[in-house]
């Protein structure tokens, strides 16, 4: 007899479901060239296809599948395919896959140590891993004052950054002049747009936000910082905050950590946001661009980036920890234990929301498949492609670079100027054979080549670059 009453998935079905899931998703990877990588449509298309109503039987599991082929793939965009190369990598793989469907499959809560202690405890040993990974200082690891937790994103980073520093400068003062309205932060012009929002959302404002100017190189310039730190304690403020950037989003220019930290004093928070770069750190030489972090109050990467984790996985760190924990922690008494009492960790008091997923299996299954030796050699392809490009370019009579390569990030532009430019990158994205993404420096307009998806190999690179100067050949006719 069929129980009418009872809809849920059975586990026989789930298990044959289940199994047509990862055939597909394998199938999806075997086939992903064959797609264009931008979707060609516009705004609607999508809902255009989808019932008006939700159903009010329940649905076979085939029905959805055929949806999914039918109605979302025809409006993907394909950030894994190994011919995308706009913005930053938001790199997903088989064993990162695989964790995630555990994580999935437990549907645990780790909010606090007791509602699921392997979920706390593996995240703990995974960012004290982390810290061995990159070579960063020993100040971040669990064992000392600091530690590290998964955040979602690298903006969630910033804010918690901005929240532990604002608590920590407003307990310092006993006056109590450091409310929100007199505390300052500090970025660079060409840092990510996550650090002015945290500011608005800290409560800092807009107009209490100084975005410093930058060098040749687009890096923050340190001696503009300390001006406009000593500009505004004479007008009576209370500079608080620093974010400096590793690898900005725009061109993967460098800040120097190590100088800015020297123009500041232990009254403000130095935070750096490595969220692309930081996963070349697994490679030890590259390990320059950290030169200073040492002296960092926190800092994150995002291994949803670069380190072949599926988004969202940001590692953020910070060298004391009780700065952050007293800007966050509120204990109701339902949320009470004798473990925390007893000083269990309970990420909940790390972040801003309370629940929090099972994300550090992932970055689990991802270190011991890889091995650090096999996410070196990726990190690594990745770079002697890019310098490949790069050496294209800097040949090429129709492209130049814009400025110097960094990393695995190219930026380069037509000679004939922005307008060429722009229509170059316009046309060759229009055929769907590749995504490349721009930005602007200074006022040129710029393609920016970033060359970090997991099954990008040197012939689609190459074919990129053909790409591109057939394309310049067409649009601009020499
Ligand atoms: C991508 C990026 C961010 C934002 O990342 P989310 O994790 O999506 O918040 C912040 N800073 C830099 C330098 C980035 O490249």
């Amino acid at each position: 007899m069929l129980d009418k009453t009872n809809h849920h998935m059975t586990s026989a079905e789930f298990r044959e479901a289940g199994r047509e899931v990862v055939d597909w998703i394998a199938d999806y990877y075997d086939w992903i060239e064959k797609y264009p990588v931008v979707p060609d449509i516009e705004p609607g298309d999508i809902r255009k296809n989808l019932p008006a109503h939700p159903p009010e039987k329940g649905e076979s599991f085939d029905a959805m599948m055929q949806d999914v082929d039918q109605i979302i793939m025809p409006g993907i965009t394909h950030w894994q395919s190994p011919n995308f190369f706009a913005y930053f990598p938001s790199n997903t793989t088989f064993p990162s896959i695989l964790g995630e469907m555990i994580s999935a499959g437990l549907g645990v809560q780790g909010m606090v140590w007791k509602t699921s202690p392997a979920c706390t405890e593996l995240e703990t040993h995974m960012m004290d891993w982390m810290v061995e990974l990159l070579g960063l200082p020993p100040r971040f690891l669990s064992s000392g004052k600091g530690g590290g937790v998964i955040q979602d994103t690298a903006s969630s980073a910033v804010l918690c950054a901005m929240l532990a520093a604002r608590e920590r400068v407003t307990a310092r003062q006993s006056n109590k002049t450091g409310t929100p309205s007199n505390l300052v932060a500090y970025t660079s012009t060409q840092a990510h747009s996550s650090v002015q929002k945290a500011a608005r959302i800290a409560g800092i404002g807009d107009d209490r936000i100084r975005l410093i100017d930058v060098d040749a190189t687009f890096a923050m310039n340190p001696t503009a910082l300390e001006k406009a730190i000593q500009e505004d304690r004479l007008a009576g403020l209370v500079p608080f905050f620093v974010s400096a950037t590793v690898g900005t989003t725009s061109s993967m220019a460098m800040d120097d950590i190590y100088s800015i930290s020297k123009v500041l004093d232990d009254s403000i928070w130095l935070h750096v946001d490595a969220a692309m770069a930081g996963s070349a750190a697994v490679c030890p030489e590259f390990r320059g661009m950290h030169d200073g972090v040492e002296m960092a109050d926190s800092y994150c990467f995002n291994p949803h980036k670069w380190l072949f984790t599926n988004f969202d996985c940001n590692c953020f760190f910070v060298a004391d920890r009780e700065a952050l924990i007293n800007a966050l922690s509120i204990l109701p008494e339902y949320l009470r234990t004798p473990e925390h009492a007893a000083g269990a960790i309970d990420y909940r008091d790390w972040q801003v929301p309370l629940g929090r997923r099972f994300r550090a299996l992932k970055l689990w299954f991802v270190v011991r498949h890889y091995g650090s030796k096999g996410l070196q050699t990726h990190v690594r392809q990745h770079i002697e492609l890019a310098k490949e490009f790069e050496s294209w370019v800097s040949k090429s009579n129709q492209f130049q670079l814009v400025t110097r390569r960094s990393l695995n990030t190219v930026c380069f532009a037509h000679r004939k100027g922005n307008d060429a430019t722009e229509r170059i990158l316009q046309k060759v994205n229009a055929t769907g054979k590749l995504f490349a993404s721009h930005t602007k420096l200074g006022d040129q307009y710029t393609i920016r080549m970033v060359i970090g998806g997991h099954n990008t190999k040197h012939r689609h690179v190459l074919a990129a670059w053909d790409h591109f100067c057939s394309m310049a050949e067409e649009v601009v006719p020499q």
